[in-house]
C-alpha cells in the first residue's frame, strides 16, 4: 500500500493567511480537493512538508459571479461537479460545462476545484508511477533523474499539460486572478502556462490562483469541447480540445482553437485570422482539421500511440467545429 509522507497541513481561513503560509514555509504545496496532489504525495513526488489547505477559503473563494460588465467571475474553489451542473455556466459557456462534466467521475468532481484542474501537475506514462516503478527506470528529469525517457536526449520535461477545462478557458480568451503576499495581478490565461514539464504555469511558490474570469462575449460564440480517452469516464485526456466561434450570419468572424495533452503546455492553434469571413461550413471544419494536424505532434508522454492520437486530431476538430456550429 502507498502512503502519504509525513506532512504538516496548515489550515489558513483566509487567502492573505494562504499565502503568508506559503511565503513562511518555503516548499509548501496548495491543497485544494486534493484528488490529484494526495496520488501524486504518495507516488513521491514532492520533497514538500507542508500542505497548505484550502478548504478554509470556501466561503471566499467559491462562487459564480456575473458582473455588471456581464463578464463572469469563477471562484477557485468551485467544484469541477458544481461547474458541470450550474446552470448559469451551461447557459453561457456550455462548453466548459460540457468540460466539467467529463472530468474523471462523479466522486472525484465533487471533491476536485476549478483551480485545482487549471494548477494540475502535467503527466506522464513515466513519472505517474511508483516510487519503485521509476527507481526500476532509473527515474527521469521531472524528480530525482537527469534523462527524459519520452524525447531522448531531451534537456526539458515535456510531461503533458491534462487539465480538461485549460482548452476551454484559453478558446475562450479567460483570465486569471492571482494573489500573493505582495498584492495581486491578473493575466490571460495564454500567459499562464509555460513550455515546462517540471512546473507549466508562471505561479511562484506563493501565489495562489483566486479567480478565473471570462469576458461577457464568450457567452455569444459558438463553442464545443472534445476529449479522446480510452474510456468514456474517469481517465484523463488522450487529446482534448475547444473551439469557440463568432460568427456573422453565415461567415466566421473569429475563432480560436486550443488542443491539449500534448505537451506541458496546452496549445493555441497558430494562424487563424485568414479565415475570418469563411463560411462557417464542412469545408472551414476540414481547413481547422487540417491545420492542427500540421500544428500537433503528440507524444509518447501519454501511454497511447502518438501515431494514432495525431490521426485522430483532424477528426475530432472537424466533428467539434461542426458541432459548434449547429
Ligand atoms: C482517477 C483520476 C482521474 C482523473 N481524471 C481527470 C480528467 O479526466 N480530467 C482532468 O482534467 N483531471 C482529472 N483528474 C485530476 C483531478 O481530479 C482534477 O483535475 C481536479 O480538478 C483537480 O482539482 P483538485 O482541487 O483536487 O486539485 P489538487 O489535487 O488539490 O491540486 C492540484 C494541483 O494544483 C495546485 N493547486 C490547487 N489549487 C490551487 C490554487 N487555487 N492556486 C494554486 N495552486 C493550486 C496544487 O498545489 C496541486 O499542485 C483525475 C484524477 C484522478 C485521481
Ligand atoms: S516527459 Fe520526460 S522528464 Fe518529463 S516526466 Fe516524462 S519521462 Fe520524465
Amino acid at each position: 500500500m502507498m502512503t502519504l509522507p509525513d506532512l504538516t497541513v496548515l489550515r489558513p481561513a483566509s487567502v492573505a493567511e494562504a499565502v503568508e503560509a506559503l511565503r513562511a514555509n518555503p516548499g509548501a504545496r496548495v491543497l485544494a480537493g486534493g484528488t490529484d496532489i494526495v496520488p501524486n504525495l504518495k507516488y513521491g513526488m514532492y520533497d514538500t512538508q507542508h500542505l497548505v489547505a484550502l478548504r478554509g477559503l470556501s466561503s471566499e473563494l467559491r462562487y459564480v459571479r456575473e458582473d455588471r460588465s456581464g463578464d463572469l467571475r469563477l471562484g477557485a474553489m468551485c467544484s469541477i461537479d458544481e461547474l458541470g451542473r450550474s446552470e448559469v455556466v451551461k447557459a453561457r459557456l456550455p462548453a466548459l460545462a460540457d468540460a466539467c462534466r467529463q472530468i474523471a467521475g462523479p466522486q472525484l468532481r465533487r471533491m476536485g476545484t476549478l483551480g485545482g484542474n487549471l494548477c494540475l501537475d502535467t503527466r506522464c506514462v513515466y513519472v505517474n508511477q511508483s516510487h519503485f516503478w521509476r527507481s526500476a527506470l532509473g527515474y527521469c528529469l521531472k524528480k530525482d533523474g537527469t534523462v527524459c525517457h519520452v524525447v531522448a536526449g531531451g534537456k526539458r520535461c515535456v510531461a503533458a499539460a491534462s487539465n480538461d477545462t485549460a482548452p476551454v478557458l484559453l478558446a475562450l480568451d479567460a483570465g486569471v486572478k492571482i494573489v500573493s503576499p505582495g498584492g495581486e495581478r491578473t493575466m490571460p490565461l495564454r500567459d499562464f502556462y509555460v513550455a515546462d514539464g517540471l512546473h507549466n504555469t508562471v505561479l511562484a511558490p506563493d501565489e495562489l490562483l483566486t479567480e478565473v474570469r471570462i469576458p461577457a462575449a464568450a457567452a455569444t460564440r459558438k463553442q464545443a469541447f472534445a476529449k479522446l480517452r480510452m474510456r468514456a469516464a474517469i481517465d484523463f485526456p488522450a487529446l482534448n480540445l475547444a473551439v469557440a466561434l463568432e460568427l456573422d450570419g453565415p461567415s466566421v468572424k473569429s475563432v480560436s482553437l486550443a488542443v491539449s495533452a500534448l505537451a506541458a503546455r496546452p496549445a493555441l492553434i497558430k494562424g487563424l485570422q485568414d479565415l475570418h469571413g469563411h463560411t462557417a461550413d464542412a469545408i472551414f471544419a476540414e481547413e481547422l482539421g487540417r491545420r492542427a494536424h500540421k500544428q500537433c505532434r503528440p507524444l509518447t508522454n501519454i501511454g497511447i500511440d502518438p501515431e494514432w492520437r495525431r490521426d485522430v486530431l483532424p477528426v475530432l476538430v472537424r466533428r467539434t467545429v461542426l458541432r459548434a456550429i449547429g
